[in-house]
């Protein structure tokens, strides 16, 4: 690269870090990536009805012949935006995130995990869950949300008029912590990377954060839930929810009519039918 072009580039780096630190952004990820890149087709997003609960197809536009006296010049090479608003690796897919993942070692969770639990659902799901990590019956079975929380999670989903298949669910640590505690902070930072790109290659309308560590985790705060619970954030262009962890309502019943009027407000953005309550 010419020394004039990569002064540049610094420059325009060091800018970019600078205003992210004034964001308090300081923390990012970039995967290196294994796959050649390759220009993905732009995707039409419309609304969707309850009945059609899938990403619209694909539509190249089509492109009209032009002869080559015509074509212009060769634009010289854009300098490259390292912190565009997704990170996301051109021709990355699920099952190239899962192969990056691999036999994973990369915290101390790997000890004693007996299964990976990547995620679960349709790859072009418009409403994503996250929650915070496996717990015993999904170490076993190797899916996420299959216990007591997870049928749980299922009726809130058929609550809102939809199938388990049209969602995608997955955690924060894809590994069980013992004992079913918190993860702690190196380990959310070895695997929320796989996290963020499952995000990015799904991009979804919505996600919802079960929880307050999936929330803390894609927002990068401290802050207890209840600081945001039910209102709509944003997390690098993605509306996000953020509600309770379903064990906490297994726990806490009462929480539950929190829970769905926040569902609710997830669904009209859906296009989901919003039932009201019936007059008594
Ligand atoms: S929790 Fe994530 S980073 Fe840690 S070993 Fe499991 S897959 Fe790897």
């Amino acid at each position: 690269m010419p020394e004039n072009a990569a002064t540049t580039l610094q420059e325009k780096i060091t800018q970019r870090l600078r205003f992210y630190k004034d964001l308090g952004l300081d923390q990012f990820y970039r995967d290196r990536g294994t796959t050649p890149r390759v220009a993905f087709p732009q995707v039409e997003t419309t609304s969707i009805s309850n009945e059609e609960f899938t990403l619209p197809k694909a539509s190249p536009k089509s492109v009209a012949p032009v002869s080559a006296a015509k074509l212009p010049a060769p634009a010289a090479p854009a300098v490259p935006d390292l912190f565009a608003a997704t990170n996301r690796i051109a021709g990355d897919t699920l099952p190239i995130v899962r192969a990056d993942l691999g036999e994973c070692t990369r915290c101390k969770l790997h000890t004693t995990r007996k299964k990976i639990v990547f995620g679960d659902g349709s790859a072009s799901a418009k409403l994503v869950f996250v929650g915070e990590g496996p717990g015993a019956d999904e170490d076993a079975q190797g899916l996420p949300f299959v216990g007591r929380a997870g049928k749980l999670l299922t009726q809130m989903i058929e609550a809102m008029g939809l199938q388990r298949g049209d969602v995608y669910i997955c955690n924060v640590v894809k590994c069980r912590p013992p004992g079913n505690r918190q993860p702690e902070k190196d380990e959310v930072e070895a695997c929320s990377p796989f996290l963020y790109r499952q995000l990015d290659v799904l991009q979804p309308k919505v996600i919802v954060c079960l929880g307050a560590t999936a929330a803390q985790t894609l927002l990068q705060t401290n802050r207890g839930i209840s600081h945001f619970r039910g209102e709509w954030l944003d997390y690098r262009g993605y509306k996000m929810m953020a509600t309770y962890h379903p064990a906490y309502l297994l726990r806490n019943p009462a929480a539950k009519g929190d829970v769905w009027k926040d569902l609710q407000k997830v669904m009209a953005e859906l296009g989901l039918e919003v039932k009201k309550p019936k007059a008594k």
